[in-house]
C-alpha cells in the first residue's frame, strides 16, 4: 500500500489488537481489568466492555474496517462468523459508527443450523457466542474479528473452543495443586501451549476443477499410480520450486499481518506436499492460530491459481497429511513443566510431569483415538506411513534408562558413565537435538514437550488438547491426593515410591521402537494396548463411563456434551462416505466411461480399418487392448451396481452408530474393490481421452 517497504516487525501483527495496542489505547485500569481477566479467565464488567469496546472499533475503523464478527468453531470442525456493520443511522438521515460492550461481549447468532447433537432440541433452538478475551481481536477482509466461544442458552458448548478452554483451566487447577505441595508456591497458573505443524498439498487449480472427487470430497476416488512416486526420496526437504515459494512467501506475509506465528517451511515426503509450523502459543491461541492457518493456506492458493488440499489423505497410495500436535505446559512463572531441569527439585517436578502425561495416554488411549477420529484420517492411521492406530509413547534411549532405573528402584547410570542416584534424583541434561527421534511413534517425547503424531491434517487442534489437557488433570489429581497428607519431611521418599508405582502401572505404554511394523502391533495386542481402527470402532468409547467419569468429574464436558458429540461425529461419518459414494458412483458412471468408450471406439476402429487394409493382420495387440478393458469392464459393472444397491440400503439405517459401521464395513469396501478395477482400465487409456486429470499430471505438474 505505503510507498515504503514495511518491516517484518512493522508488518507483524499490523492487523491485531494485541497486548501491545491495548497498553498503547486503553486507560492504565481498564488495560488492568482486562488483564486480570485473560489471566485468570474472570469475569468482565460491563463498563471495563464498554470502553474497550469503543476504543477497539476506532482502532478497527482506523484500519479500514466497516464490520464486525463474532468468528467461532462450531462442531463443523469449520469456522463460522456473521458480519455486522458498525452504523447506526440517526434520525437526521447521517450515521454514527457504533460498538457497545454488548456487542462485544455476547453475540446471538441464529445458529439453528449448526450441528448441536439434539443438544438444542431439549432446550432453545438458539445458541449465543462469548467473547474469548484471551485469544486476539483481528482485521480481515475489512471485518473486525473477536474470537468467540459458542454455546446454546442452556450453556451446553456447541463448538470446539469451549471444551478446550474448561479443559486448560481443570489442568491448571490440578497442576498447581502439585506444584504447591512440593512447594513450588510462587505458581499461580499453568498455560498449556501447542505448536501445530500443518501439512498440506499445492495442486493446480485448472487441474482440480476437472475432478469431481477433489471438488466434493477433497480425495481422488479413483486414479490409477503415477509412474513415479515419492520412492526417490527427492522431494522431502527438496528446493522449492520458484511459484511455490512465491505462493509460500505470500502466506507468510498474510499470516503474519495476523499475528500467527509461522516460522518454518519445508517440502515434505509426497510430491506436492509441504508443511508450515508456527512458533508454539497458548492452547486456544494456537487452535485459533491454526484455523486461521488453514483458511489462508487455501485463500492464498486461489490467488496463485493453486487450490490447498487439507484432506487426510488425497491420494492413494501418496503419503497422506497429519498435523503433529506438539504439546507441553508451562507456569505463570515462566517454567516449562516438561523441561528437564538440573537441580534434583527441577528433576522430581519435570518426573512428576512426565510420569502424569505418560500414565494419562495410557489410561485414556482410547479417547485420544477418538479426538483424531474422523472419515479422512481413517485411511492414513496405520497405512505404513502415519503411525499406527495403537497408541505407545517414545521417551527415547536416555529417559527410558531413567525411567527403567527408576522402576527397577537403581540407580542410572547414563551414557556419559555418570551415576545418578534416584531417591535424590538428578537427571542428565537431555538433549533437546535430533540424536534419538523416532518418527514413527504416535507420541514422542521431543526434548521439552510432546508430540502427539495423529491427528490429521484438517483437524481442529482442540479435539486432541481437550482429551489431553483432561486426561493430564486427572493423573495429576491422583498425583495429589496420594501424597497430600504425607508429611513434609517424608515427601520426596513418597513421591519416589508412588511415581515407580504409577510407572509400573502404566509402563506397557513405553515403546522406543520402529511402530510402522507388524511385530509391534502383534506386541501392543500382547500388552493390551487398544487398536481402534476406524471411527466407528473407536467412537463408543466417548461415551463409555471411563469417559464420561472423567469429563463431568472436571466439568469438561456434561453427559449430555458428550452424547451430542458421538451422535454430531458419527452422523458425520456418515455423510461424508456417503457423499463419497454419490460421487465415485458420477465419476465412474460419466467422466470414466465416457474415457473409456471413447478409446474403446478408436482402438476397435484401428482394428477394423488395419483388418481391411491388412487381411492377413491378426490385429493381436488391438484385440489385446479391447480385452484387458473388457475384462475389467464386467468387474466395473458389478461393482458399481454392488455400491449403487449397498448405497442405497445404507440410506435407510437410521441408527448412526450402526450406519457408520454399515458405511466403512460395507460402502467404503465396495468402493475399494470398484476403485480397483476402475484403476486397472484407468492404467490403459490414454490422457487424451480421460475428462479428468491423472495422477501423474495432478502431483508433477507445478512449477
Ligand atoms: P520438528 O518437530 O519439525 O523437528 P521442532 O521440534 O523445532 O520441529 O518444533 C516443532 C513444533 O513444536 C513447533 O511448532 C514449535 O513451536 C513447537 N514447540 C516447541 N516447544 C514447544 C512447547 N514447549 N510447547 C508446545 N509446542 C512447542
Ligand atoms: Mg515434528
Amino acid at each position: 500500500m505505503g510507498s515504503k517497504m514495511e518491516t517484518i516487525p512493522e508488518l507483524y501483527g499490523s492487523l491485531v489488537f494485541n497486548d501491545k495496542v491495548m497498553k498503547e489505547r486503553l486507560p492504565k485500569d481498564i488495560y488492568k481489568a482486562v488483564h486480570k481477566t485473560i489471566a485468570n479467565g474472570t469475569h468482565l464488567e460491563l463498563d471495563v466492555a464498554n470502553t474497550v469496546a469503543a476504543v477497539m472499533k476506532n482502532w478497527a475503523l482506523e484500519h479500514g474496517a466497516t464490520h464486525f464478527t463474532h468468528w467461532f468453531q462450531p462442531m463443523t470442525g469449520l469456522t463460522a462468523e456473521k458480519h455486522d456493520s458498525f452504523i447506526d443511522p440517526q434520525a437526521n438521515g447521517s450515521v454514527i459508527m457504533e460498538f457497545s460492550g454488548k456487542e462485544l461481549v455476547k453475540g446471538e447468532p441464529d445458529a439453528s443450523s449448526f450441528p448441536s447433537g439434539g443438544l438444542r432440541a431439549t432446550f432453545e433452538a438458539r445458541g449465543y457466542t462469548a467473547w474469548d478475551p484471551s485469544s486476539p481481536a483481528f482485521i480481515k477482509d475489512g471485518t473486525l474479528y473477536i474470537p468467540t466461544a459458542f454455546c446454546s442458552y442452556g450453556g451446553e458448548a456447541l463448538d470446539k473452543k469451549t471444551p478446550l478452554l474448561r479443559s486448560m483451566s481443570a489442568l491448571s487447577d490440578s497442576a498447581v495443586r502439585v506444584l504447591h505441595l512440593i512447594g513450588n508456591t510462587g505458581v499461580s497458573n499453568v498455560a498449556t501451549t501447542v505448536g501445530s505443524e500443518q501439512e498440506y498439498f499445492l495442486i493446480d487449480k485448472d487441474l482440480y476443477k476437472k475432478r469431481k472427487d477433489l471438488v466434493m470430497t477433497g480425495r481422488t476416488l479413483i486414479g490409477a499410480p503415477a509412474p513415479k512416486g515419492q520412492e526417490m526420496e527427492d522431494h522431502y526437504f527438496g528446493v522449492l520450486k520458484p511459484k511455490v515459494s512465491e505462493y509460500m512467501h505470500d502466506l507468510d506475509q498474510e499470516l503474519w499481518k495476523l499475528g500467527v506465528p509461522a516460522k518454518t517451511k519445508h517440502n515434505e515426503v509426497a510430491p506436492s506436499q509441504h508443511e508450515l509450523a508456527p512458533v508454539f502459543e497458548t492452547a486456544n491461541v494456537a487452535a485459533d492460530h491454526n484455523q486461521l492457518t488453514m483458511e489462508m493456506m487455501k485463500k492464498v492458493a486461489d490467488k496463485h491459481n493453486y487450490v490447498c488440499l487439507l484432506h487426510e489423505k488425497p491420494f492413494d497410495g501418496v503419503n497422506g497429511s497429519g498435523k503433529h500436535n506438539n504439546w507441553s505446559i508451562s507456569t505463570d512463572t515462566g517454567e516449562n513443566l516438561l523441561d528437564p531441569g538440573k537441580t534434583p527439585a527441577q528433576n522430581q517436578q519435570f518426573l512428576i510431569f512426565l510420569i502424569a502425561t505418560i500414565s494419562a495416554v495410557d489410561e485414556y488411549a482410547d479417547l485420544l483415538r477418538v479426538s483424531v477420529a474422523t472419515a479422512g484420517n481413517d485411511h492414513r492411521l496405520g497405512a505404513n506411513e502415519a503411525p499406527p492406530a495403537v497408541i505407545s509413547v517414545f521417551v527415547g534411549d536416555e529417559l527410558a534408562g531413567v525411567l527403567k532405573a527408576l522402576d527397577e528402584g537403581k540407580d542410572f547410570v547414563s551414557a556419559g558413565k555418570t551415576q545418578m542416584g534416584l531417591g535424590a534424583p538428578v537427571l542428565p541434561h537431555i538433549m533437546k537435538d535430533t540424536t534419538d527421534r523416532n518418527r514413527t511413534s504416535p507420541f514422542a517425547f521431543t526434548g521439552n514437550k510432546f508430540e502427539f503424531r495423529m491427528p490429521g491434517s484438517s483437524l481442529s487442534v482442540a479435539d486432541p488438547n481437550i482429551v489431553l489437557n483432561t486426561a493430564v488433570a486427572e493423573e495429576l489429581d491422583r498425583i495429589y491426593d496420594a501424597l497430600k497428607d504425607v508429611p513434609k519431611d517424608e515427601l520426596a521418599e513418597a513421591i519416589h515410591k508412588l511415581l515407580k508405582e504409577m510407572l509400573d502401572e502404566h509402563k506397557k505404554v513405553l515403546f522406543n521402537g520402529n511402530g510402522y511394523t507388524d511385530e509391534w502391533i502383534a506386541e501392543a495386542e500382547k500388552r493390551g494396548l487398544p487398536n481402534l481402527k476406524s471411527l466407528p470402532e473407536a467412537m463408543p468409547h466417548l461415551i463409555s463411563d471411563h469417559s464420561i467419569d472423567l469429563f463431568t468429574k472436571h466439568k469438561v464436558f456434561s453427559k449430555d456434551e458428550l452424547d451430542s458429540r458421538y451422535e454430531i461425529f458419527l452422523e458425520n461419518y456418515v455423510k461424508t462416505i456417503h457423499i463419497e459414494s454419490l460421487t465415485m458412483q458420477e465419476m465412474v458412471r460419466k467422466d470414466f466411461t465416457a474415457g473409456l468408450i471413447a478409446y474403446e471406439k478408436d482402438v476397435t476402429k484401428e482394428a477394423l480399418d488395419k483388418k481391411a487394409l491388412l487381411p492377413e493382420s491378426g490385429c493381436s495387440y488391438e484385440t489385446g487392448i479391447l480385452k484387458q478393458l473388457g475384462s475389467a469392464e464386467d468387474k466395473i459393472g458389478t461393482g458399481l451396481a454392488k455400491l449403487t444397491a449397498d448405497t442405497k440400503e445404507a440410506e435407510k439405517d437410521e441408527n448412526a452408530l450402526s450406519a457408520a459401521k454399515y458405511y466403512h464395513d460395507t460402502v467404503l469396501a465396495d468402493m475399494e474393490t470398484l476403485r480397483a478395477a476402475v484403476d486397472s482400465a484407468e492404467a490403459l487409456i490414454p490422457e487424451e481421452y480421460l475428462p479428468y486429470p491423472t495422477y501423474g499430471e495432478l502431483l508433477f505438474s507445478l512449477r
